[in-house]
Order: C-alpha cells, then structure tokens, then sequence
C-alpha cells in the first residue's frame, strides 16, 4: 500500500463531488478527488449507445416495487466517469420550491429556506451558464406538435432552463455524453478548470472501498485503482463522500457507520415515457432532449407529477423498454415499433414520491435496493400516464405506447437534518456519528423534490465548500490555504 496526505478528499466526481472539489480547489485547497469511473472527454463523446452504457454508465440497476404492483422493476440509471450523471444527463436546470423545502423540513428539521440557497444557486448558475432553452421551439416541428397536444387540454408547455450554451447543435445525444462541450457537466466546468493546477488532484479509476476512522474521526480512504489492482491510501483533513444515493450509504456503511436512517428515506421520482406514433417522421431524437415541460400538476394536492418534451431516447435503449397493455412488447408488435423509430415522440413523466425506498446490504455485504410505493404514489404515477397519453391522442398520436419505470433522480439516502433520530447527517452535511466526514451529493435531499435535482445538489455542495474552507466546524485550518488560482 502507499499513501498520500491532502487537506480533502472527495470521493465521487458527479453534481455534488465535482463541485466540492472544484470550489474548494478555487479556494486555494489542496483536494484529491477520487473517482471509481473512467475520465473520458468530448472527443470520446460519439453517440455509440451500447459502448456510452459500458463506458460512462454506472451497470444498471434496479428496485423491484413490493407487493408487485405490476410495474416492473424500476431501473436505476446513473454515471460512472468522472463528472458523473452530470456527463450523461440533460441539463435541465430548476431551482427547489419553498414549498420543497417545507417538506425537508417537516422530514428531519432541516432550517433552509429558498433565501438561504439563492445566493448558492445563482453561484452555480453563473458557473454553469444556466439560460432558457427556447431554441428549439422554432426549429424542431416535434416540439410543436407536443404543444398542439397540451393546449388542446388546456396545459401549459413552458421553455425549460438548462446549462447547455449556444453551442448546443441539438443532436439529442446528451445521454451519451455531449460532443460539443455545449452541455455543461462538472467534468468541463468546475474539475478541468482546475485539474492542470496546483490545488486538484484527479485519479479516476480509483474506487473508494472504505473510510478510515480512527478516534471518531475520518483519516482517509482506502480505495482500489481499478487499473492495477492495487489497494490504496489516502490521509486527508476531512473527507467528502459525493458517490450519489446508491452508492454514499453504502460506503458509509461499509465504513462502520451504524445510524439507522442511513441507506432510508431513498426517494426515486419515479420517471415513466409515454410515447405516440404520428404519421410523419418527428426525429425526436434530434432535439436538445428536454427544451420544455409542463409542471401545472407538479404540487401533491394538483396530482403529483411533472411531464418533460420532447424526448425518446437512443434506439437500443427505446426498443428494449417499450411496453403495451400486455406487459414488456415482443416479437412483430416491437419490430413494427421499432420500425417506425422517427416517428415517435415521447413525454418523459416524473412522479413525486414519498421516499419509501432504500439500500442495504445483504449479509453477503451485496448492495440491495427496496422500493415500497404507496397507493398515493401509485396513483400519481398512473395519472401522468393517463394526462400524457391525452396530450399525445390530441396532438394527432394514432397509437400510443410507455416505458417500463425507470429513474434518474435517486435521492435522500442519507438525508441531512438537526436530529440524529431522523437524519444521516448534520445540517452542515458531517455525519452524526463520525467528525470530519460528510456527505456532499444527492443523498442529502430530505425529500424528493418535484424538480429535476442536480441544481439544488450542487447548491448544498457549494455551500458545504464554503463551511469547510471556513473552518467554522474545525476541520481545516486557515492558515494552511493557498493563494486564490480563480
Ligand atoms: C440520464 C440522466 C438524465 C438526467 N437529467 C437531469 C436533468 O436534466 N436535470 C437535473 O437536474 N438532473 C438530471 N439528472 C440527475 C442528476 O444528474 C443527478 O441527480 C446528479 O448528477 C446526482 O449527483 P450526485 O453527486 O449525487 O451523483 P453522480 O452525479 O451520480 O456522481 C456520483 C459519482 O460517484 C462515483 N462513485 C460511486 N461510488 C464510488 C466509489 N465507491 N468510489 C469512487 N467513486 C464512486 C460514480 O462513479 C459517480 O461518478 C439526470 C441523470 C441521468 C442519469
Ligand atoms: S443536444 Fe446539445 S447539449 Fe445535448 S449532446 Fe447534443 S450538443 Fe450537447
């Protein structure tokens, strides 16, 4: 084994961990940023489906709802590359509601109001160049014939906000990794800003295998380079764990950590696309994936879901989750699908949830993953079918098919809150149980929030940089930071 000591160290690259690690390398920290995943950049970008599921996925996954509901199970679907699901996602960009935060506070006690996290989200903004997307509106019919669809029942179909700039040539390919470095993900903003420098130290293919605590306190790491097969340490001031919602308990777990609401409360926001065939090629595969949505039932109490356009995925990843009234399709009804590929456009449905799933691990020490949806979250789930599968029939949809559920929004595993009866971790983000180690990703969110989620990931991260480069809690010491490189 060898060893290395740093002032933080970051486990995990995606929304939360690129974040942390870049505003505190900006700061004039000395971080190593760890990452189980590969470091690729826009030139590996190709729009190669099954290579971008090999390459820059995290192998899916997936919850099998209790008491077989008859939805099958819901995949999982994250990113491993450095940069994580930020390399992969679509961009979108929102801000959390008060009304959000209400909930997180009824949850665990958690203080924050939207006044407390503006200062961060516009920070983000800023760093991400965050805009309204209504580009595609003109340009792309299919985006149109969606809204013919919502104002035919009265909906609203508004432009989303997202971080691509105006270099985004609108070729769909966002889940593969953006070719043009026009999405931005953590990977081109917050890491390489500053891996070349002095302050951030990058080693991808290195997966994190356990913390080390000695005294009540985190010392380090102990992790697997992926590409030797050598196990290795790291000594660090203070560690942040960023591996997303499926992977932070379970590391905390792996760690020794024994607080019982650690791997609960897991939020999906379940996601379910509804498709329609029209008569003309839509190429709904050729538009930036998600340049509007309609959140006019996004509240509990309006129905509990929001619908995003125009999108269908990539044609492996279209073909193999397509659903009718019989359960998965097979044989000539999904070659006859499949066949008319530009024909489709597809709503991309997004479920509030009530947290009722979970991680563990089985006596084996193998990850497990339970969902347990509520008839309230079942009917929400089916109501959105049942809205968007109207907005596609009254745009002129002459058959109309879904996906099995899927989701790209795990959050809350390892919720923050003021109590260590209800929460992971404190409201700074430093587990209840263990000093100097935190959490810095998704896992923090009490609850689901009915947006998209990485905006509000990378605000709570921005905020825990700015703690600990404070020193307030005792982890760093002030004197030992660097000259500002920003
Ligand atoms: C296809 C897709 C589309 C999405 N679209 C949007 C969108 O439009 N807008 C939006 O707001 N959100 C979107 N999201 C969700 C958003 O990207 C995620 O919520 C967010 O990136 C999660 O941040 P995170 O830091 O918790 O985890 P991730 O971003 O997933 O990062 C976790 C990282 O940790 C690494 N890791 C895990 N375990 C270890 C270990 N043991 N050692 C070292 N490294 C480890 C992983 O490889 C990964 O790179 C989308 C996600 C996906 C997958
Ligand atoms: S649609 Fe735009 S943001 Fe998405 S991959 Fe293509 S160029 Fe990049």
């Amino acid at each position: 084994m060898s060893g290395d000591h740093f002032e933080v160290i970051v486990v995990g690259s995606g929304a939360g961990g690129g974040v942390v690690a870049g505003e505190l390398a900006e700061r004039g920290r000395r971080v190593l940023l760890l990452e189980a995943g590969g470091h690729y950049t826009a030139a590996d970008f190709t729009r190669w489906e099954s290579r971008a599921g090999h390459d820059f996925w995290w192998p899916l996954r997936f919850a099998f709802p209790a008491g077989d509901p008859g939805l099958g199970p819901v995949a999982l679907i994250g990113g491993r590359c450095v940069g994580g699901s930020t390399v992969i996602n679509t961009k979108v960009a929102l801000r959390a509601s008060q009304r959000e935060l209400d909930k997180w506070h009824a949850a665990s006690g958690v203080g924050l109001t939207r006044a407390d996290l503006d200062p961060y989200y516009e920070r983000v903004e800023r760093y991400l160049g965050v805009r309204e997307r209504t580009d595609d509106w003109d340009l792309k019919p299919c985006v149109q014939v969606a809204k013919r669809g919502f104002d035919a029942l009265g909906a609203k179909l508004e432009p989303t906000r997202a971080y691509t700039d105006h270099n985004c040539m609108q070729c769909g390919s966002c889940l593969q990794g953006c070719p043009t470095n026009a999405g931005k993900s953590t990977l081109n903003t917050y890491i390489h800003r500053h891996w070349l420098g002095p302050h951030l130290t990058l080693r991808p293919n290195s997966l994190v295998q356990r913390v080390l605590v000695e005294g009540g306190e985190a010392t380090g790491v102990e992790y697997l380079d992926t590409t030797t097969g050598e196990v290795r340490r790291a000594q660090g001031d203070a560690v942040v764990l960023a591996c997303g919602s499926l992977s932070t308990p379970q590391l905390l777990m792996r760690s020794g950590l024994k607080n019982p609401n650690i791997g609960r409360h897991l939020g999906l926001h379940p996601a379910q696309f509804v498709f329609g065939l029209f008569d003309e090629p839509q190429d709904a595969h050729m538009v930036a994936p998600i340049s509007a949505h309609c959140f006019d039932f996004a509240a509990d109490e309006a129905g509990g879901f929001a619908v995003e356009a125009v999108t269908v995925q990539d044609p492996i990843g279209f073909t193999v989750s397509l659903c009718d009234e019989h359960g998965p399709m097979w044989g000539e009804p999904l070659v006859e699908a499949a066949r008319n590929y530009r024909r489709w456009i597809g709503l991309l449905n997004m479920s509030n949830d009530d947290n009722n799933a979970s991680v563990s691990l089985d006596e084996d020490g193998n990850e497990v993953f339970t969902c347990d949806f509520q008839p309230v979250e079942l009917d929400r789930i089916g109501a959105a079918r049942e809205f968007s599968t109207r907005v596609l029939t009254a745009a002129g949809a002459s058959q109309v098919l879904w996906s099995g559920l899927a989701t790209t929004h795990m959050q809350g595993s390892c919720r923050m809150g003021a109590d260590p009866a209800t929460s992971a971790v404190d409201t700074h983000c430093q587990t209840h149980e263990v000093k100097r180690l935190y959490v810095g990703d998704s896992s923090l969110h009490a609850r689901t929030l009915s947006v998209n989620p990485s905006l509000t990931i990378m605000a709570l991260a921005t905020r825990l940089a700015e703690h600990l480069d404070a020193g307030a809690g005792g982890q760093l010491d002030a004197s030992r930071r660097e000259q500002l490189v920003a």
